[in-house]
């Protein structure tokens, strides 16, 4: 299928904390993308490679990774799977993925790798998600430096807003050294059990600090999204109707109205 858009829009899913919803937000959204038939691809950037995983991509399929996209002579294309979802591909990754930052230490321009791998892919895509792992090393250094937005997923739990002044100063940073277009696409409020006092607090006080950056969407806190990665596919997949799947639907038509 042809692209939809002419310009590709390329979206990172950061926070450097791991269990926030992150893979989740990647590979849903990627999904919803690709369902409203806009040529998508998803980037696992994360050596524990549960996007892959959780797309149904068995460890055999992995023969060429992002691992080698990064450190060596091989291209984004290279290494592109087909998914069992029409409009949707994937950038699979593997534990390998974790020596990368360590072998690029030393290279020249070491965070505009994924960028400049990318100036090809970005021609043949509507949407580009990366899934990055939870740190805020040189891998989300070169997911942040490719993006033109993100989105952070935060838990609602005691220590939500934890680590995210951290997160949002390496943004700041980014910004004027190495990306000065990247935008905060929005903060998304992941896990939300609305039985739970301390959610509305956390929701309250996020939307309190936050404001206006924080997604009108939250995404509940639903057992078919936990299971669903277990049967290789997204929730939206697995059970298209339930109270998890119907946000990440709703997410979409949010964000695409909306940056901040
Ligand atoms: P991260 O990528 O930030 O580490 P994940 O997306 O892998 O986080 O989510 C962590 C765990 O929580 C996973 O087991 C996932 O299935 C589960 N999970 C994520 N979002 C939800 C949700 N909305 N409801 C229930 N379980 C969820
Ligand atoms: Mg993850």
């Amino acid at each position: 299928m042809n692209k939809a858009t002419k310009e590709c829009k390329i979206i990172a899913i950061v926070n450097q904390k791991g269990g926030v919803g992150k893979t989740t937000t990647a590979t849903n959204m990627a999904t919803a993308l690709a369902a409203t038939y806009m040529k998508t691809l998803l980037i696992d950037l994360d050596p524990q490679g549960n996007a892959s995983t959780g797309l149904g991509i068995s460890y055999e399929q992995r023969t060429r990774t992002i691992y080698d996209v990064i450190v060596d002579n091989v291209t984004i294309e290279d290494t592109t799977l087909v998914t069992t979802i029409p409009n949707l591909s994937l950038v699979p990754a593997t534990v390998d993925l974790s020596a990368a930052e360590i072998e690029i230490i030393n290279v020249n321009k070491r965070e505009f790798i994924l960028k400049s791998k990318l100036e090809i892919a970005r021609k043949e895509y509507d949407y580009i998600v990366i899934d990055c792992p939870p740190s805020l090393g040189l891998l989300t250094i070169n997911a942040l430096t490719a993006a033109d937005s993100l989105i952070i997923p935060l838990q609602c739990e005691f220590f939500a807003l934890e680590g995210l002044s951290h997160l949002l100063k390496t943004v700041e940073l980014i910004k004027k050294s190495l990306n000065s277009s990247l935008q905060i696409q929005g903060i998304l409020l992941t896990m939300y059990d609305k039985r739970n006092k301390l959610t509305e607090q956390v929701e309250a006080d996020v939307r309190e600090c936050l404001g206006s950056m924080v997604f009108t969407t939250v995404i509940p806190r639903n057992v078919r999204i936990s299971e669903a990665p277990s049967h290789g596919k997204p929730a939206l997949i697995y059970d298209l109707k339930c109270s998890g799947s119907l946000a990440y639907l709703h997410l979409v038509r949010e964000m695409l109205g909306a940056t901040h």
